[in-house]
């Protein structure tokens, strides 16, 4: 059972006095130049000590208004009103203002410096299983480096390519319906890529055997980028695991940098909205402009050399399917087709769905909405799993779980129209 403690007012001024007073400024001055929608949310600060707490809102604006100040938000649970954060002091102080219940607890692995849990994959070994996969199944089977990261344009790491592997039967060159899948945006999130890799792993070793696959391999193309932020993911690997942004500079979030509304650009929304995507020491810092990021770059570059009908940029964790837009709780016209692959899909596993908005926060510049109002894909998004880092043994049965999940959105995007 996990251990938890209610954090009190009095344990909090006493940590503050005892140990932090040297490098803690009063909460007021933190906030001066933020927006006044934020109430008294402080600013995120660099290099202070962080705790993971779990939070339970009342009214949604709670949640809302710590997602836009840059609150690091992770592994909610809508239904019921809770998620965790990985907060320094004055940020408890800030939510703890907005009437938002505070425990502490732990997150399950993170705090062991010694890289991987037993199971997974590296990086390194990710390209070398693509390559033996290209190397066995040649008429399954293209791989390719579709990008470099970041610390590969500096010249600091000459391996960091971001690869992309393509499963259909290329004997059949009729136009077929394209699935893309994006693992590894943020690093932190493990289970994702192991996902990705064992339903590309399915198809090729049931091809020809298990009727289902033959017929979705022949008549789908599967296109998965498993890690997409490689730099941020070999930092984990280093030790570093609650690495989630790329290594650019203080790091930028991937899945807030991309070319749609990027910081919610040509919308009317509160200015406030726009507060932890431009402050460098969120989580959510969404970087210097639409798209400056290289890793951004080499998924946005997908959707103009192939054909994409579909795609779902897979994330850790919680249990959420997400469709656009993510800024918005109103429908989209195609909603019900995105309905209709949830309902057959990931809710018979006890998934929530909706936007962003409509579960929990708003979200702009994502992998997803840029899919949808740049290109008409098919563009979704989920968060899978109950922890970052969950044993392997924890892995396989989600992915027991998720195998015919997986096969039925193959077989679900050959009703969507043709993207453009
Ligand atoms: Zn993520």
């Amino acid at each position: 059972m996990k251990k938890r403690s209610l954090i009190g007012l009095g344990l909090l001024s006493g940590l503050l006095l005892a140990s932090c007073s040297s490098t803690l400024q009063p909460l007021g001055q933190f906030n001066s130049g933020a927006p006044a929608q934020l109430g008294r949310f402080a600013a995120p600060q660099a290099n202070l000590p962080k705790q993971v707490v779990e939070i339970r809102w009342q009214n949604q604006n709670q949640i809302v208004n710590a997602a836009a100040a840059g609150i690091d938000l992770f592994g909610a649970k809508p239904k019921q009103r809770v998620a965790k954060a990985r907060v320094s002091l004055q940020e408890i102080e800030s939510l703890k203002a907005q009437g938002l219940q505070i425990l502490q607890v732990r997150e399950p692995g993170m705090d062991v410096r010694g890289g991987l849990p037993g199971g997974y994959m590296t990086y390194a070994q990710m390209v070398e299983k693509l390559k033996a996969y290209a190397a066995q199944y040649p008429n399954l089977v293209t791989i390719e480096d579709v990008g470099d990261t970041w610390l590969k344009t500096q010249g600091k790491a000459p391996q960091h390519d971001i690869w992309s592997i393509s499963v259909t039967n290329k004997q059949n060159r009729a136009p077929k319906p394209t699935l893309m899948l994006t693992a590894g945006v943020h690093s932190r999130e493990l289970a994702p890529v192991e996902i990705v890799m064992k339903l590309v792993d399915e198809l090729l070793s049931k091809y020809g055997k298990d009727p289902q696959v033959t017929q979705l391999v022949d008549t789908r193309e599967l296109l998965v980028l498993p890690m997409v932020n490689v730099d941020g993911r070999v930092s984990v690997e280093q030790g570093n695991s609650w690495q989630r942004k790329n290594l650019n500079g203080s790091g930028i979030d991937i899945n807030r940098n991309f070319d749609s509304h990027w910081n919610y650009e040509g919308l009317n929304v509160p200015s406030s909205w726009k507060y932890g995507l431009t402050n460098p020491n969120t989580e959510t810092y969404s970087g210097p402009r639409a798209a400056s990021e290289p890793e951004t770059q080499a998924v946005q570059n997908m959707y103009t050399r192939k054909k994409i009908t579909a795609s779902v940029d897979i994330h850790a964790y919680g249990e959420m399917f997400f469709w656009p837009l993510g800024y918005s709780d109103k429908p989209i016209p195609e909603v019900n087709l995105y309905k209709n692959m949830y309902n057959a899909t990931f809710s018979k596993i006890g998934y929530s769905g909706g936007t962003s908005l409509s579960l929990l926060y708003p979200t702009t510049g994502t992998t997803d909405d840029y899919g949808y109002v740049k290109h008409h894909a098919f563009s979704m998004g989920m968060e899978v799993g109950q922890s970052f880092r969950p044993s392997y043994s924890d892995v396989e049965q989600m992915w027991v779980q998720h195998r015919p999940m997986w096969l039925t959105v193959l077989d679900m995007i050959g009703n969507f129209p043709a993207a453009r």
